[in-house]
């Protein structure tokens, strides 16, 4: 399958779910996603950001970049000015680093919550119970974030059901959260949930975003930096 036609299998596939496809280009050459470009895709998520940045420069400017991946606070301010929506927004700390980034160029960077939901140790995001206190009593201070959902990965396992109650869990927590009254920066429309190998069962569950690389752009070729 080429990537266009790869492309096109994902539109079709989520046209009418409500779910928008974000195509993961991560350690893919520029070349992958100039052919996706010309498929008509104009969301790419990366998880680096000195190759979003590289990449940035390279291609057209009508493109949405999404961070999907663990953002350390001292690179924050490279992506601050042209950064579509963060989803890894992880730590308290963090958002206060996106705000003062956003404020210096008075820009309102977007920003989705990444929550903990898997069976597992290394994933990084909230647990619910810090997810409730930062959304509850949001710090008024941080102006120059705008959060617009949440994000959230499944287990790495075969069992759908596991898959599916995690999924799930989040979807509750959205709308548990979006049935509050929130502070002004918070308006809970994206939930980003689902990758190649638990896309549909995410969006079943009410994905709005799904983040999309190896069903689309084959596997990554990781190389040592
Ligand atoms: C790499 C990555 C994806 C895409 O994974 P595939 O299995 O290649 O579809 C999605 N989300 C995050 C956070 C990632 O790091």
């Amino acid at each position: 399958m080429s990537i266009e036609n790869n492309i096109k299998f994902f539109n079709d596939t989520l046209r009418g779910t409500g779910a928008k496809l974000i195509a993961v280009s991560k350690t893919q050459p520029v070349e992958k996603l100039q052919e996706a470009y010309a498929a008509g895709q104009r969301i790419f998520g990366e998880n680096k950001v000195q190759e979003m940045e590289e990449k940035y420069h390279q291609l057209p400017k009508d493109i949405e970049w999404h961070m999907i991946g663990h953002l350390q606070t001292n690179k924050v301010k490279h992506i601050a000015p042209f950064v579509s929506l963060i989803h890894s927004v992880d730590s308290l700390k963090l958002l206060h680093e996106i705000n003062k980034q956003g404020k210096k160029i008075n820009r309102s960077v977007p920003c989705l919550l990444q929550v903990f939901i898997a069976q597992e140790e290394t994933k990084f995001g909230f647990d619910e119970s810090e997810l409730l206190q930062l959304v509850q009593n949001f710090p008024v201070e941080l102006t120059h974030v705008q959060i617009n959902g949440l994000m959230g990965m499944a287990s790495l396992t075969d069992n759908q059901t596991q898959i599916r109650n995690e999924f799930r869990g989040l979807r509750n927590l959205f709308d548990r959260l979006a049935s509050q009254p929130l502070a002004s920066q918070i308006e809970l429309k994206e939930l980003s949930m689902g990758m190649s190998s638990d896309f549909s069962i995410a969006v079943e569950e009410g994905s709005t975003l799904v983040r999309i690389g190896t069903a689309i752009f084959g596997e990554r070729n990781y190389q040592k930096t």
